[in-house]
């Protein structure tokens, strides 16, 4: 039998965040349809399913190599059973029937229709469909109630529905930048989330707000939002308040949500990005859609959801680490830190089980190193 290439023959890592995962890879077409049969399973409330797929998927986009016989995949960690099945008659036909069918769907369809409303998840999601309801004309046909993150999704639907572009996350960063530093000369606007790890678009635009003086950051995200709704760029927000009792309260860290709750200061926005291009902000992004719309003023506004959260500067890097995600690379580094080190990470800390002691960190790059990890940078988070 022909050897097989060097590559191959390196171990590939358990846990997702000691893999390096970076945004383009080797193997699409298998992820797809892995992500297809996560997502799928997500839709029927089987979360350890979807898990499973997704785990499979993730480890496929690690691999510096692409997959062309179900062989290679013996010394490959998280590829089990059912995700072998679906590689294997990709690999031998070009595509999968089980996905196809997935695809085709009615229940998929819809559920994959309803779930892109913002505010609406699995749940109800599920209710509709159970009740017969298959479009979004269906919702008001039935007159469904939709609290106000519902109607507001329902009514942007297209436009949340439509990739946010960098220079528009950009543009978006730098009205925010300009409110704060009114605000709060020093305080900082990082954009984080999918944009951080290189995506050159994303669902949305996910922005921190810090200031070097510890306590300076107070208050801020709320005085910011006032300023940003008197200014008319924002079409819906809804601020969650800070809930954080104490970091020094222990059910904080040993408690079962203790690493998959955040309790920042938070606002879930729906920025309006016409007013961007109107206004005198210049910019690449202004210019770019004041040239690109030849048809029509309606092209010359778009809806677009923004997620800011306000940090105390010491849980900077903690939170920078949380909110750039991928969602599956927290997951794993979470899960890492719990198991592999009896350490709870969260967005506001790492906290020693054991020694019942805070290991604080100036930077990301720290965090890793409690954890006994080797570095990866955000582009390789891209799980
Ligand atoms: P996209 O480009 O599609 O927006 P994304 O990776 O930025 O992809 P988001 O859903 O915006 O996805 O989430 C970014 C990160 O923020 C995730 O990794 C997640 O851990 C974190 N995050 C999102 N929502 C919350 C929340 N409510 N509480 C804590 N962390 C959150
Ligand atoms: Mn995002
Ligand atoms: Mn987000």
């Amino acid at each position: 039998a022909p050897a097989e290439p060097l590559e191959e023959k390196g171990q590939v890592a358990p846990y997702i965040c000691q893999r390096r995962t970076p945004l383009l890879h080797h193997n699409t077409a298998l992820t797809d349809a892995l992500e297809t049969m996560a997502e799928e399973a997500r839709f029927c409330g089987s979360d350890v399913r979807s898990l499973a797929f997704s785990r499979a998927a993730s480890v496929l986009k690690s691999l510096p190599w692409r997959v062309k016989r179900i062989q290679q995949l013996h010394t490959v960690p998280c590829v089990g059973e059912h995700s072998q099945r679906i590689i294997q008659e990709m690999l031998e036909d070009g595509m999968s029937a089980e996905v196809e069918q997935v695809r085709q769907s009615e229940r998929y369809r819809t559920m994959k229709l309803f779930t892109k409303i913002f505010g609406v998840g699995v749940k109800i999601a599920s209710q509709w469909y159970q009740r017969g309801l298959r479009t979004l004309a269906d919702l008001q046909l039935h007159q469904i109630k939709l609290n106000l993150e519902q109607q507001a999704g329902l009514l942007h639907y297209e436009d949340l529905n439509t990739p946010v572009e960098l220079w528009e996350a950009e543009a978006i960063s730098q009205v925010v930048r300009k409110a704060v530093e009114q605000i709060s000369p020093g305080a900082t606007v990082t954009l984080t989330g999918g944009f951080r790890r290189g995506k050159p678009c994303g669902h949305d635009v996910d922005l921190l707000i810090t200031h070097p003086s510890e306590g300076q950051e107070m208050g801020l995200l709320c005085r910011v939002i006032s300023i940003l709704d008197s200014q008319g760029f924002l079409l819906y927000h809804s601020t969650h308040r800070n809930s954080l009792p104490s970091l020094e309260d222990e059910e904080l860290w040993v408690s079962d949500h203790s690493s998959t709750m955040d309790h920042f200061e938070r606002c879930l926005s729906i920025f309006h990005l016409g007013d961007l291009a109107g206004s005198n902000q210049g910019g690449a992004g202004a210019q770019k859609l004041g040239a690109s719309t030849g048809s029509g003023a309606s092209s010359l506004w778009k809806a677009v959801r923004v997620d800011l959260v306000e940090t105390p500067y010491s849980q900077f890097p903690f939170a920078l680490l949380g909110w750039t995600g991928s969602r599956n690379f927290e997951r794993d580094l979470r899960r890492f830190s719990k198991h592999e080190k009896k350490m709870t990470l969260n967005s506001h800390g790492l906290y020693h089980l054991e020694q019942k002691i805070f290991l604080p960190a100036a930077s990301e790059e720290e965090i890793f190193q409690h954890l006994g990890l080797e570095y990866i940078l955000p582009e390789e988070r891209n799980a």
